[in-house]
């Protein structure tokens, strides 16, 4: 028997049972799965993802799922983007080998009450202006590390605050899993890909490009041999500043594990953005070393 997935059709795993015999299928296959967790409105970042997945595993599964438990009550759950049908073709056109797209009533039936709770690194920046955010990453991503029982797990340094958590996660529960952390997808003007970006209209777009404009700005400073934090997060909100649009939440020049502000820039050290355009909260951070890659 190959190890090597078959070019056969993706699978829909439908249910929680679908998920984990397609699981126990590819373990007694010996095949590594790799898993990458989205909410949907694929784009090519959740793609990027998709390639990391397939380059460090044999049978790769992408979850599909707007989960509730991490939208607070005044955020658009009800209208973020879904299209599982487009998402299917891009999964599958990518090389998905299954799609685990479940119900809100499959994940978290009546009487679901447990929570995986994060540790102090989710209060600030995400946290705090979410508050419960990451109990709900968490909780979810928690589940389905049971189900698919992944030797690789995918996510992006966009959301670089879930991926630190994550880490944490695993290290403290002793999940036997590999997690890799993918850079940033963007648009050729530096805008990173997020599905929320369909929100924005031509003006909305333009004041979005400050995010990116000033983590640039942020990165040329470091280039320049500035390792003062104060003064790289200045710069940074230098640029913020030129663009009304965009109504700034945090700019955030903070130690990689540990998340609290920096003080002395490393290569490292991350610089984060929040904002607002309208209705639309965008985020954006570089590693400071590596810039808008
Ligand atoms: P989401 O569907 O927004 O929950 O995102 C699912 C995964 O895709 C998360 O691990 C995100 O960090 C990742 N992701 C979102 N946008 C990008 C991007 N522009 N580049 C790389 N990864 C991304």
């Amino acid at each position: 028997m190959t190890k090597a997935s078959t070019s056969a059709p993706m699978l829909d795993l439908l249910t929680i049972p679908d998920l984990r015999a397609w699981t126990r299928d590819q373990r007694a296959a010996g095949r590594r799965i790799g898993l990458v967790p989205t909410m949907g409105a694929l784009h090519e970042g959740h793609l990027a993802l998709v390639d990391a997945a397939r380059r460090r595993s044999d049978a790769v599964v992408m979850s599909v799922f707007v989960n509730p438990l991490q939208f607070g009550p005044e955020e658009d759950l009800t209208r973020y983007p879904r299209d599982l049908a487009r998402d299917r073709l891009l999964a599958e056109g990518r090389g998905v080998d299954a799609v685990f797209a479940p119900t809100e009533a499959m994940m978290y039936p009546p009487g679901s009450s447990t929570r995986v709770v994060p540790g102090p690194a989710a209060e600030r920046w995400e946290g705090a202006a979410r508050p419960g955010h990451f109990t709900g990453v968490l909780t979810v991503v928690a589940k389905l590390f049971h189900l698919a029982e992944p030797d690789v797990a995918c996510f992006g340094q966009k959301d670089f605050q879930q991926a630190v958590l994550v880490r944490q996660m695993v290290r403290d529960l002793d999940w036997p899993l590999e997690l890799a952390v993918v850079p940033t997808v963007r648009e050729p003007d530096g805008l990173a890909l997020s599905s929320r970006n369909v929100y924005l209209d031509e003006s909305g777009r333009r004041s979005a490009l400050g995010l990116s404009a000033a983590l640039g700005a942020a990165h040329q400073a470091w280039r320049e041999g500035e390792r003062n934090a104060a003064a790289i997060e200045a710069r940074a909100r230098g640029v913020l500043e030129k663009h009304p649009g965009l109504a700034v939440e945090y700019v955030a020049v903070v130690d990689p594990e540990t998340l609290e502000p920096a003080s002395r820039a490393s290569a490292e050290t991350i610089v984060a953005l929040a904002g607002r355009v309208g209705r639309t909260r965008l985020i954006d951070n570089i590693i400071l070393g590596q810039g808008l890659v």
